[in-house]
C-alpha cells in the first residue's frame, strides 16, 4: 500500500488545485502558498527525492524541467521566478515524492537560506 501523499494526489484520492497534467507528470497550487504563485511539480513515478534520482528515472525528472517554463508562463510568471527542491532533513523536505517548487508573483528575497 503506497502511502505517499503526493502519489494518492496524483490518483485523485487527495483532491488538489491543478495546473497542468500529462502522461508523466502533474503540476498543482502549494496549499500554503510562500509566495503569489506557488506550484508544485512532480513526477508521477515515485522518486523520493533528489536523492532518488538516477540514470534510469534520469528521463522524467528532464521532461519535468522541460514543462516549467511553460508552467510558469502559462502561471504568468513574466517577471521571473524561483525553482526549488528541499532534499532530506537539512533542507526541511516535509514530503517524500520529488517535488519543485515554482515561486514567483512578486520580487522574492536575494537569500535563499
Ligand atoms: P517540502 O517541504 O517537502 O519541500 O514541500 C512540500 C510542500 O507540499 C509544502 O510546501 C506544503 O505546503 C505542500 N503540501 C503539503 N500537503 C499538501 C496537500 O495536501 N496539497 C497541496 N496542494 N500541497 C501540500
Ligand atoms: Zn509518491
Amino acid at each position: 500500500m503506497n502511502n505517499c501523499l503526493f502519489c494518492k494526489i496524483i490518483d485523485g484520492i487527495i483532491p488538489s488545485n491543478k495546473v497542468y497534467e500529462d502522461e508523466k507528470i502533474l503540476a498543482f497550487h502549494d496549499i500554503n502558498p510562500q509566495a503569489p504563485t506557488h506550484i508544485l511539480v512532480i513526477p508521477k513515478c515515485h522518486i523520493p527525492s533528489v536523492d532518488g534520482v538516477n540514470a534510469e528515472n534520469a528521463n522524467v525528472v528532464a521532461y519535468l524541467f522541460t514543462k516549467i517554463p511553460e508552467i510558469a508562463q502559462s502561471a504568468g510568471l513574466t517577471g521571473g521566478y524561483r525553482v526549488i527542491s528541499n532534499c532530506g532533513s537539512d533542507a526541511c523536505q516535509s514530503v517524500p515524492h520529488l517535488h519543485f517548487h515554482i515561486l514567483g508573483g512578486r520580487q522574492l528575497s536575494d537569500t535563499m537560506a
